[in-house]
């Protein structure tokens, strides 16, 4: 029997968030059965790429769609589009594009370790601290895109996404936006191209419950067409970040899904979990728990900050963290520093917020 078990793995319960080391999310039947489907027959895979991305960009509104193998595939891949959209020649070059228009600005507070996927097409990167005066003298002939990482990194330094994209789209200098995690809330699949950026990139198997190992590349038609010839089935940069016709399937299973789910009971799921476990947390001795919102993500979801006294409980965070883990069943939770943690309601199923809270009954005592 091939599962879990016999390799002696362990299943977890996802207290945590789609964090990709846990397994990101879990795929709803509806997407295992699309999936499953696919499997079953040979079709063209560059037309069926096309045909799901028509799809895909009609339900979300977009001029165009494309099935990457992640939002960190994603970036590489618009960092391509960014060069070969008006450059066709750098086609065979990559990553050594020194000749073509080889410059990604990107904010110094935005830098992640995504980032070097932006490196990896061969592309520059010209940090700015923030201003639209460092953008603008930022901008050269060598210029091939603006890179802009939505969430947590944002900060208050940054200019106004909007304002940014105004300046350099009028440049001709496409945006592309990282949204990763950045769902929900839905309207975010159209928000960012809405707003004119070039390219909005999000991963599958966060919320959008797609397989792992699936991202969405939304935006432009122009760019999204100049890199079918590096991609999947065709040879070049993009070949290693192959998707299957099963994951093409699934990721627009995920999204037919997403559009048509109940948002607000989802929410509302959330804020009684996140009450509930401050209702039974708060009453034990050394332990503080709040409702935060919205989440680290910046998601439009509460989560429960947990603060424990180390001295009161001879246990320090870090070490809750690996009891929970340890804890039968497992579950992971999200680790903050020496004296706090958070639960997060959004990656569970409904009923296991009761094993999640007797655990911490169990553990925090
Ligand atoms: C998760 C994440 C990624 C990578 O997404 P994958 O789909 O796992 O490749 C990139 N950027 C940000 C900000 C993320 O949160």
């Amino acid at each position: 029997m091939t599962s879990y078990k016999s390799l002696g793995v362990r299943p977890l319960i996802n207290a945590y968030a789609t964090v990709t080391k846990y397994g990101g999310s879990l795929m709803p039947p509806e997407v295992v059965s699309a999936m499953s489907e696919a499997a079953g027959a040979f079709v063209e895979l560059a037309a069926l790429q096309r045909r799901v991305g028509e799809r895909i960009a009609r339900l979300t509104g977009n001029e165009a769609a494309y099935v990457t193998s992640g939002a960190a595939a994603g970036i590489q891949l618009a960092g391509a589009a960014a060069v070969l959209h008006k450059q066709p020649e750098a086609l065979k070059r990559f990553p050594d594009i020194a000749a073509f228009k080889n410059e990604a600005i990107i904010f110094r507070g935005q830098r992640n370790p995504y980032d070097y996927s932006i490196k990896a097409v061969g592309l520059r990167y010209v940090e700015i601290a923030g201003s639209m005066d460092d953008l603008r003298a930022a901008f050269s002939e060598r210029s091939a895109c603006v890179f802009w990482f939505h969430g947590a990194l944002v900060s208050d330094d940054d200019p106004p996404l909007a304002d940014l994209i105004a300046v350099a789209e009028g440049r001709d200098i496409p945006v592309i936006v990282d949204a990763a995690a950045q769902l929900p809330p839905v309207e975010n699949l159209w928000r960012f191209t809405e707003m004119g950026a070039a390219l909005a990139l999000f991963s599958g198997g966060k919320d959008l419950r797609g397989p792992q190992s699936t991202g969405l590349m939304l935006g432009r038609r122009d760019l999204i067409d100049s890199i079918r010839p590096i991609s999947n089935p065709n040879h070049g940069l993009g070949r290693p970040f192959k998707v299957g016709k099963e994951e093409m399937m699934g990721a627009l299973a995920a999204v037919e899904r997403y559009l048509k789910l109940d948002h607000g009971a989802r929410a509302q799921y959330c804020e009684d979990v996140a009450r509930m476990f401050c209702e039974a947390l708060n009453p034990l001795p050394g332990v503080c728990a709040e409702r935060e919102f919205p989440n680290e993500a910046g998601q439009p979801l509460p989560w429960c900050r947990v603060t424990v006294d180390p001295d009161a409980l001879g246990k320090t965070a870090d070490d809750l963290v690996q009891a929970f883990l340890a804890h039968e069943p497992g579950i992971a939770v999200s680790p903050l520093n020496e004296t706090q943690f958070h639960l997060n309601p959004m990656t569970l199923h409904p009923g296991e917020e009761i094993v999640v809270r007797d655990a911490c009954l169990k553990l925090l005592a």
